[in-house]
């Protein structure tokens, strides 16, 4: 009786030590693997990954916004005094990207070919981003603080190694799933997978004309071959390789629905009418879906 009392208390001491330190980090940041984290986005906002190493911290992403940027900022500070080396880009979107300021210097910004020409493009097309982003709330203004437009320092084609203090990360260039430049970045011994924006999660993605529902499938195919223990999506709850099985019925349905149309002779403008998916109608950003349409259109074919 005595030693089981005296086991419990010692339990319950450990519970209360782990759920202490849990707690400090916050209930957004969950740890993944021993010195690798996600802090994760609200709702449907981006998440970022942190990887420490014996040699520095390496960031996954810099955060919906700046506000975000500064509280993963804050999570790696309470995790280590050591500086963040490496920023590695999972895609050259404003809301992965803006905050790398936050970061750089002394971080070194690493993205997939065509990462920084899409900023810059981005950039060109919205001169006064920043200012209005500055002007949506106080807190906001204050996070923008020292604000600096940050574009890739490297930017490699394909498949990149990088080896740093006892970590090692593979970054894998996924064509055609979401924007120009999609980085999945694996790590082999830990068995992490950030697989970028290809797949997310109980949401409609955004299929733009440079996207490619074959090379989504591609993508997630050769992901789930790694075999990882945890998949962290560009956004949406990190899980397994179910997000890519989810993503791979949807669009097996998709192209299903929009196929039997096509036979029936339906032109594009009949498709973005008729073609509905009444299963996801739980997933978010529904107003994505005619992208959808247009792209399964493509992958079938159709001109
Ligand atoms: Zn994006």
């Amino acid at each position: 009786m005595r030693i089981k009392a005296g086991m419990s208390a010692i339990f319950a001491f450990l519970t209360l030590t782990v759920s202490a330190f849990a707690q400090d980090l916050g209930p957004r940041v969950q740890k993944l693997a021993d010195g690798v984290y996600v802090h994760t986005g609200k709702g449907f906002e981006s998440n970022s990954g942190i990887i420490l190493t014996q040699e520095g911290v390496v960031v996954i992403d810099t955060g919906q916004n700046p506000i975000e940027s500064r509280d993963i900022m804050d999570t790696v500070k309470k995790l280590t005094s050591m500086p963040v080396r490496l920023v590695i880009d999972t895609e050259p979107h404003a809301d992965h990207t803006t905050g790398h300021y936050v970061f750089s210097p002394p971080a070194i910004v690493v993205a997939a070919a065509g990462a920084g020409e899409s900023m810059r493009g981005a950039d060109r097309a919205a001169p006064d981003r920043i200012q209005r982003l500055a002007a949506s709330s106080p807190e906001m203004k204050a996070a923008l603080e020292g604000y600096r437009f940050i574009t890739p320092h490297i930017e490699y084609h394909d498949k990149m190694t990088i080896n740093l203090g006892g970590r090692v990360l593979e970054l894998m260039y996924l064509k055609g799933v979401h924007s120009e430049s999609d980085t999945a970045v694996w790590l082999p011994k830990e068995r992490v997978l950030f697989s970028a924006s290809a797949f997310v999660v109980n949401q409609i993605n955004i299929l733009r004309p440079i996207v490619n529902i074959p090379d989504i499938l591609a993508a997630g195919k050769m992901m789930k071959a790694l075999n990882p223990e945890h998949v962290v999506p560009g956004h949406g709850t990190p899980g397994t390789v179910k997000i890519f099985e989810d993503g791979e019925r949807y669009y097996a349905l998709l192209l299903d629905r929009v196929g039997k149309l096509m036979k029936e002779g339906k032109s594009l403008d009949d498709l973005r009418k008729e073609v509905k998916m009444p299963e996801y109608a739980s997933w978010g950003s529904q107003e994505r879906f005619p992208t959808n349409v247009d792209a399964a259109y493509r992958a079938l074919g159709g001109k």
